[in-house]
């Protein structure tokens, strides 16, 4: 038995060799949002569990079964938050960022629920939103689903992705659909396995979300919420089919897409892969306008969606879609041979950050031969040696000794190593 403390199951450690593909990654995020002009907000990990209950839904699969929920030290029931969109208008609601304006608003972070790990499925995970309020017209709609396609394409993965979309309707809409679904499932209770039973009073247009084999006939058959939908909602449906038709967005509807969280009403959407087996959904999303009523607030209509940024980076994986200079290493590896040269090392490390802000630079630490000094200086992924002994402290020169390519090992002036690292880093 070891008695090694070890991660929890389903939490990940992200080590250094992967976080520079993260890295490259979330910088293409900020400077997407950056471009549409979206506005970071963060808010705490922790709320209070009666936030995600009362906008998720008790009846989901979220709150149901996933949520981690403690007693902090007063009694206080909190829950680690198991998504973000309620915490966010939890605080415009606290601070007043809904009141007679829109936001655009963005937010990235890791999430917590209590699933069965697996590939792509994780009880710590990370995702980056987008949630637009104040705007109830399929043009912002349109808009975050464009954002959505311009990062596929950016990232070079537009035609491993599908958008599926759907709309459930107005509240109202829904509530009449959902007895016509109650009706139709009633009269083929037989084929309904015990999940779908339980959902059938409590959530039964989850049911239709079932994978189960045994169902696929019977669900092919049910009643469609498109054939359901009030006119406002066909008609705001209507427009933003029409929209994304202009602007050579491609989707295929999907009428069986209601998604996990009861918070949803009219637009919602998915972007799909069938790279990565069944945790195929990359990004989930859709309008919410119920939603900061249902939390205490005047009635105020928004829209957003989430990326999964594990699954994502799993896709860029497969594809091979990383690009190798997200991946470097240092620039060069600066090492001393001599006792004095030692003590200069680190001091002219800062003397060439000081020149080149640009230059990822490692000084050696630690002493030891020339041979092991040199295969750290490999091992770090740097392109130059820098060379500094007791010779080159005397004259004033430093010694540049190229490790990736087959350029001449050269000894120059202070100020010329420094113009060569410079041209080097991409700053002459
Ligand atoms: P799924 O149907 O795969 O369980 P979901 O409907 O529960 O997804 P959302 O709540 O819409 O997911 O979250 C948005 C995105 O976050 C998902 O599309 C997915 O990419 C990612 N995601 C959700 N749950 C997990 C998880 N446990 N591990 C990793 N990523 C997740
Ligand atoms: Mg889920």
């Amino acid at each position: 038995m070891s008695n090694k403390i070890q991660a929890i199951r389903g939490m990940n450690d992200l080590l250094p060799d992967q976080s520079a593909a993260w890295q490259y990654v979330e910088r293409q995020l900020r400077s997407l949002v950056d471009r549409y002009d979206y506005r970071e907000i963060r808010t705490p990990i922790v709320e209070q569990t009666a936030l995600f209950a009362r906008s998720i839904g008790e009846a989901t699969d979220v709150v149901e079964k996933e949520m981690y929920t403690f007693d902090d030290r007063n009694g206080e029931s909190l829950t680690l938050r198991p998504e973000n969109t309620a915490a966010v208008v939890r605080a415009a609601l606290e601070h007043g960022l809904l009141h007679n304006q829109t936001q655009r608003l963005w937010y990235m972070g890791p999430m917590f629920r209590y699933e069965r790990p697996q590939k792509g499925r994780y009880r710590q995970f990370h995702q980056i939103g987008i949630e637009a309020y104040g705007m109830d017209g399929p043009d912002i709609d349109a808009e975050i689903i464009l954002l959505s396609a311009r990062l596929w394409r950016q990232l070079g993965m537009a035609e491993h992705v599908t958008l599926e979309l759907n709309s459930l309707g107005s509240p109202a809409a829904r509530a009449n659909y959902r007895d016509a679904l109650v009706a139709y499932f009633e009269t083929h209770r037989e084929v309904l396995d015990e999940d779908s039973l339980r959902r059938l009073t409590s959530n039964p247009l989850r049911i239709l979300d079932s994978k189960n084999p045994a169902m696929a006939d019977m669900l092919a058959g049910a009643p469609q919420l498109l054939e359901h939908l009030d006119d406002e909602s066909r008609e705001h449906f209507e427009r933003l089919k029409a929209t994304l038709d202009a602007a050579g967005v491609t989707y295929r509807i999907n009428p069986r897409l209601v998604r996990g969280l009861d918070y949803y009403s009219r637009t919602v959407f998915e972007w799909t892969t069938t790279a990565l087996g069944s945790q195929g959904t990359v990004c989930g999303g859709g309008r919410y306008d119920g939603l900061v009523e249902q939390l205490g607030g005047k009635p105020v209509p928004a829209i957003g969606f989430a990326i999964g940024l594990e699954r994502l980076l799993l896709l860029l994986e497969t594809l091979d879609l990383i690009p190798a200079e997200a991946q470097a290493g240092a620039d060069a590896y600066l090492l001393a041979m001599g006792e004095q040269a030692e003590l200069q090392a680190l001091l002219l490390g800062e003397r060439l950050r000081d020149a080149l802000p640009d230059l990822q630079l490692q000084v050696h630490c630690g002493g030891g031969s020339f041979k092991s000094q040199i295969r750290r200086a490999d091992r770090s992924g740097a392109h130059v040696a820098l060379i500094l002994g007791d010779d080159e402290i005397a004259n004033g020169t430093l010694t540049l000794k190229p490790l990736r390519d087959n350029g001449e090992q050269q000894t120059l002036p202070l100020d010329d190593a420094i113009a060569w690292l410079g041209r080097q880093s991409g700053q002459a």
